[in-house]
């Protein structure tokens, strides 16, 4: 179906160059294709659940009103005889902006679930720099000619203005989260295409200015009013297209890329106005001083916005690094780095508060055996249902590490060697199935560095191994000699 449309069509629009030179000919051969592109998106609509359709709806209108100015225009012009600006047809031509920035709208809105800030800030980035050049090179030099009337310069420049947001609305379409099926491609081809016809119009008219007789070339005409037929036809195959429902589906949260296209495209957009000034000062006059002001502080402040988002997300980032860079991932625990940061600032407090500390160290009994019976994943799980199992024997102060492989650390805040042993007695009989774990405690005597205090535990847990397993040591202290040496 979109097969036979696009192929219809393309036939229509090369036949199209050889149609009669008269107006009504014209004008109803060009109504053919855009009411059919109508009719199309219309079909297409149906298609999709009720709830979906509202984006080709409005779609369709903004065509549907655009095609039947066509007709409008060719009735003012032979019938009426009405020349001066605007005519009634304008007002139909102009919809086609706010019904599919409409639309556009509410694609993105179905298409990402949060607020997107940063497509935002890339969006309007581009159409400021758009929106200087056209002020510059379209809207300005139009208006205050005195040939038209106020109305008549208002209706002028709402076409560019139309553009614009056009391109921002397609902007932060392109820039934001959502699948890009087909139908995707399609429907923003179709509206570049519109773009590209309304400059192209803008081109033709400077070089007409510039004493080009381009518009005695009737072929040529023919050809740039092409472009609007194609505009027309894509959309149509884009909403004839079965992967046409993905436009509006949702997506996950987007991720904030900037490749080297958007990165040249951000970088083109900002330099405008400075080319812009440029190319005045080459000029030899100055003749849009003010707006390049403004341009340029929109563009700075957008720049500056952007790189506060990139710096923010960095931060992010980074802190999620410290983060994983903590933990242990099969148990969820704080890692050995962790501890070796969190003992001595305990150590330290508890110089200060003049409280008793203790650490102790556990080490799950014949952990190999375990792995080469039940398996390494069993064994994985062992250690993960032993790290909460633990936990949750623990006093709300105590802080339990994974060290490494089947070795945990718990530091004990407040906590006396006698104390510290009843805590860890109340964990081994919390171990999870059946299984046992021999471990060494030991209080710090107040002067012996983390590492001192460790390697007691650790000496404590080998006693323990050593004394059958399953079963909790107090560490010795430590020779008066050492202890003294300090
Ligand atoms: P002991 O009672 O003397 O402590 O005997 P053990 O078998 O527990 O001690 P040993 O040091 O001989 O073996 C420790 C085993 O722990 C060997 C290693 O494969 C296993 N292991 C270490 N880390 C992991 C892990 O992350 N997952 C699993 N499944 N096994 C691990
Ligand atoms: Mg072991
Ligand atoms: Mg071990």
């Amino acid at each position: 179906m979109p097969k036979a449309f696009a192929i219809t069509a393309a036939l229509a629009v090369v036949l199209y160059q050889f149609v009669p030179d008269d107006p009504w000919w014209v004008a109803g051969w060009q109504m053919a294709i855009g009411y059919a592109a109508v009719g199309a998106v219309l079909v297409g609509a149906r298609r999709l659940p009720r709830g979906e359709r509202l984006p080709f709806r409005l779609f369709a209108a903004g065509l549907g009103a655009n095609v039947t100015g066509i007709g409008v225009a060719v009735f003012c012009d032979e019938v009426l005889h009405l020349v001066d600006l605007p005519t009634p047809a304008d007002p139909l031509f102009l919809l086609l902006y706010p019904f599919c920035a409409a639309g556009i709208a509410v694609l993105i809105r179905r298409r990402e679930t949060g607020r997107d800030w940063t497509a935002m800030v890339d969006a309007t980035t581009i159409t400021t720099g758009f929106g200087l050049l056209a002020w510059v090179y379209v809207i300005a030099p139009s208006a205050g000619g005195g040939q038209i009337t106020m109305l008549g310069e208002a209706t002028q420049a709402a076409y560019p203005i139309g553009d614009l947001v056009m391109i921002a609305m397609m902007a932060r379409l392109l820039r934001g989260g959502g699948r890009r099926g087909a139908a995707f491609w399609w429907v923003t081809a179709s509206l570049a295409t519109f773009l590209l016809g309304d400059v192209a119009w803008v081109v033709i008219g400077h070089l007409i200015d510039l004493g080009f007789a381009i518009e005695d070339l009737a072929w040529f005409n023919r050809a740039v009013e092409s472009i609007f037929l194609v505009a027309f036809a894509l959309f149509g195959v884009g909403a004839l297209h079965h992967d046409a429902r993905t436009l509006g589906a949702p997506a996950g949260p987007a991720v904030a890329r900037l490749g080297r296209v958007h990165l040249a495209l951000l970088t083109l957009a900002s330099l405008v106005a400075p080319a812009v000034l440029a190319v005045q000062l080459a000029q030899g006059a100055v003749t849009d001083g003010f707006a390049i002001v403004i341009a340029s502080v929109a563009l700075f402040s957008l720049v500056v916005a952007r790189m506060a988002q990139l710096l923010r997300q960095v931060e992010q980032q980074a802190q999620q690094v410290r983060e994983l860079a903590r933990r242990d991932e099969l148990t969820g625990l704080p890692n050995r780095r962790a501890w070796n940061d969190e003992l001595p600032r305990a150590l330290e407090h508890a110089r200060r508060d003049g409280r008793p500390v203790s650490v102790a160290v556990l080490d799950l009994d014949r952990f190999k055996l375990f792995n080469d019976t039940y398996g390494h994943p069993a064994g994985d799980r062992l250690l993960h249902s032993s790290a909460a199992a633990w936990s949750a024997c623990l006093r709300a102060a105590d802080t339990l590490a994974r060290y490494g492989g089947e070795e945990f650390v718990v530091l004990l805040p407040d906590a006396t060697e006698a104390q510290a042993r009843e805590v860890v007695e109340r964990a081994l009989a919390g171990t999870p199935l059946g299984q046992t774990f021999s471990a060494g405690v030991a209080r710090w005597d107040g002067n012996e560095t983390s590492d001192e205090l460790i390697e007691r535990a650790d000496t404590a847990l080998y006693e323990a191994k050593a004394a059958g397993r399953n079963q909790i040591r107090e560490a010795a202290n430590r020779p008066a000699a050492a202890a003294a040496m300090k």
